[in-house]
């Protein structure tokens, strides 16, 4: 059904919170019928997080060399979601050039040190605005596009999953508390060639708009983009391709193009 696609951003068991073998994504690949996916797992930098040292290159890459190798039928790709910090660039940049990714989304985890889901309880629990603390997110993927180490900028207006209020907080409340610094990463993503992921996760649970919402995808619009790279961030096989006939639908009456980022 969505041949001509991809799907940029898939967890496996290589990920600390997924369980996915990849025959079951294979399966699920054909099921739901996209041309093929890239593998991200997670890499994580902070030694205080729980997934930290939790994927092991070696054995991703050779499971990933296998299966690729018996589904011609697929274009399987190899790639990597980084959890981007600003104090963790240097480890980042070591690790990346010493190894051989197709495709590496940079995602911004954290507001500071803190894991944005802590970080959301916690603000939510003490009322602090929405509309007021998160700059420093908005700051830190900034900085990860314009670090120059990734393909795509994952999951922008992010934090938005981790609250009581969470579909609320559309394209248009970003914009408008957070707009200028939106501008920004989206300019940045443009001057740079880092392409936007659009992620079709946030249907799984609830919302109406992927990460990131639909003003700010007319906004990238606006800058000058003219296509984005589309992904579910799927954690279990069955969650491949969420959404992608709706979201295709939306993306192409908004004037915005679908590319696949791997050759
Ligand atoms: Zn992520
Ligand atoms: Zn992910």
């Amino acid at each position: 059904m969505y041949e001509a696609f991809l799907d940029h951003h898939v967890h496996s068991h290589h990920s600390f919170d997924s369980e996915s073998l990849l025959e079951e994504l294979v399966e699920s690949a054909r099921r739901v019928g996209v041309g093929g996916f890239v593998l991200t797992d997670h890499v994580e930098f902070d030694p205080s997080e729980i997934g930290f040292g939790y994927f092991q290159y070696d054995k991703a890459r050779a499971e990933w060399d296998e299966i690729q190798s018996i589904t011609p039928d697929l274009k399987i790709r190899f790639g990597a979601e980084i959890s981007h910090q600003k104090e963790r660039v240097d480890a980042i940049r070591d690790y990346l050039r010493s190894r051989r990714f197709h495709y590496v989304i940079g995602s911004v985890h954290h507001v500071g040190r803190e894991e944005i889901s802590d970080f959301m309880a916690r603000v939510e629990e003490r009322k602090v605005p929405i509309e007021e603390c998160l700059g420093p997110y908005f700051d830190a993927c900034l900085d990860a596009v314009k670090s120059n180490l990734y393909d795509a900028m994952g999951h922008l207006d992010f934090p938005k999953r981790y609250s009581r209020k969470g579909p609320k907080y559309t394209g248009d409340f970003w914009m408008k508390h957070y707009g200028k610094k939106i501008k920004e990463v989206v300019t940045a993503c443009l001057d740079m060639g880092v392409h936007l992921e659009v992620n079709t996760a946030t249907f799984r649970v609830g919302f109406t708009e992927p990460y990131p919402g639909w003003a700010i995808l007319d906004l990238y619009r606006q800058l000058g983009g003219r296509q984005v790279i589309l992904s579910s961030d799927a954690h279990r096989p069955e969650d491949l391709a969420t959404a992608y006939g709706a979201v295709i639908r939306e993306l192409s009456r908004r004037g915005l193009g679908i590319r696949n980022a791997v050759a």
